[in-house]
């Protein structure tokens, strides 16, 4: 597969080779690389991203699930092309403010206020600076295996390799990078995701240290991980009876598991909740908000200073462009008949890939929750981070080729990613999508 994948992308490898004379591995984000090159973009529309070899994709990747809207939604375009018009950053308050926030406030129990952003990574790093702020305490706890973001505390312990963990009873807080000062680690504490205990003893020990708990409703650093017996709802108990902050990470989750998230999904409203990519349909976006009495903090640090408030800055924050985009995304295209059409084709989408598991005779698992889905290569259950090491990576990545190079792009490349579907796509591309698992799955089982 992978040499055909060579075949078809020869202005791909071009290209690569090109770009990484300009930037560093050729591309912007080091997710991105990828052997023996990504595949590289020309344009996208709808549920289609055309290379530049001109061959077209069937998108299921979506930007990393960003584009829960599809590709360039007419609706989104149109507006956004009226807001240029119109100026793209004010750095001054406008009614689209109140446009983009209110929908959020609506959707989420736990959000009184908001705040914009830019990215995931600057909503997650607000939100524990705010979180630290409100409880003047440090320490986070945070499950070993997730990811929030590239700044420098997220990048511990995200994806770290099996033989730096330590013992899971004990886990390493491992630096993903150099230039993350030693001190970072210090202040993050791991537990594991669906283990509850794991997080009560930490609370237990270091009761007066900890600011905030920090978790992701279900984990899709791990493809596709749900909370199991009450763990969100083990973490709301634990929160409260150690008075620490719940910070849900929804940045993959919002808007995309249920309109409120996965705090609507499972049922269990945290503190404060961090909010990105498909809130914005595909334009440079985040935002933070929570309970009145936390996001208070921010305006302390008008009226009294560094004393008792939370600073938050940012050119870009809620530019007007960003503010549309979400304001047009979640009032006028997310709707709930769009919310029955993606879960709907998700698990039509579910139920192909496990028929075809079935009668290829693969040893493989599918999940499915709201809009998006993974494809496991193994048996065994996938709960926490550790379990991760039974998850064929080599077969995945086979896998992944083999749907490329029939015309699917099924998700970003790595195993620890999942699907989406959008409000463009139709029955017939998840079929088709299935009809290219079957053809791949045939030579993964020969
Ligand atoms: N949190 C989670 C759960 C994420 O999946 C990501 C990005 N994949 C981030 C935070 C960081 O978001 P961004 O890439 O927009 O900075």
């Amino acid at each position: 597969e992978r040499e055909r994948y060579r075949e078809r992308t020869p202005n791909s490898a071009e290209m690569a080779g090109d770009l990484r004379e300009l930037v560093p591995a050729g591309v912007c984000s080091t997710f991105r690389a990828f052997e023996p090159h990504p595949m590289h973009a020309e344009r996208a529309e709808g549920t289609s991203i055309h290379d530049v070899d001109g061959t077209e994709y069937l998108d299921f990747a979506l930007n990393n699930g960003t584009q829960l809207v599809g590709h360039t939604h007419p609706e989104l375009s149109e507006a956004a092309i009226e807001q240029i018009g119109e100026g793209t950053l004010y750095t001054r308050p406008s009614r689209l403010i109140e446009y983009a926030a209110e929908p959020l406030i609506e959707r989420w129990d736990a959000i009184d206020q908001v705040r914009f952003t830019n990215s995931g990574t600057e909503s997650v790093m607000h939100a524990t600076r705010l979180a630290r702020a409100y409880t003047g305490r440090e320490k986070i706890i945070r499950m070993e295996g997730a990811y929030h973001g590239a700044h420098d505390p997220a990048l511990v312990s995200s994806m770290p390799p099996l033989e730096k963990a330590g013992a899971a009873t004990d886990p390493n807080a491992v630096k993903e990078s150099q230039g993350i000062p030693d001190g970072v680690p210090e202040d993050i504490l791991l537990a594991h995701y669906n283990d509850a205990d794991s997080v009560e003893r930490l609370l237990r020990e270091h009761a007066t240290e900890v600011a905030a708990i920090l978790v992701e409703p279900a984990c899709l650093n791990l493809g596709l991980v749900e909370p199991e017996n009450g763990f969100l709802q083990r973490l709301r108990e634990l929160a409260d009876e150690y008075n620490v902050v719940l910070l849900f990470d929804e940045v993959k989750t919002g808007v995309k598991l249920a309109p409120g998230g996965g705090a609507e999904y499972y049922g269990v409203q945290p503190d404060l909740v961090a909010l990105a990519k498909a809130i914005g349909g595909g334009y440079p976006v985040g935002a933070f908000g929570g309970r009145r009495e936390l996001m208070e903090l921010i305006e302390a640090d008008l009226r009294e200073g560094v004393a008792t408030g939370m600073a938050h800055y940012g050119t870009y924050n809620g530019n007007p462009l960003a503010l549309r985009a979400v304001g047009v995304t979640l009032r006028e295209i997310l709707d709930s008949a769009a919310y029955d059409h993606v879960t709907r084709l998700a698990e039509r989408l579910a139920e192909g890939y496990r028929d075809v598991i079935e009668d290829a005779g693969l040893d493989a698992q599918v999940k499915t929750a709201g809009s998006q889905g993974i494809i496991h290569f193994t048996d065994e259950p996938i709960r926490t981070f550790r379990d991760w090491e039974h998850v064929d990576e080599t077969l995945h990545e086979a896998y992944w080729v083999g749907m490329v190079n029939r015309g699917v792009v099924p998700h970003p490349h790595d195993a620890s990613q999942q699907w989406t579907l959008s409000v463009q796509h139709t029955a017939e591309e998840v079929d088709d999508h299935v009809a290219a698992f079957a053809d791949v799955a045939d030579g993964i089982a020969a």
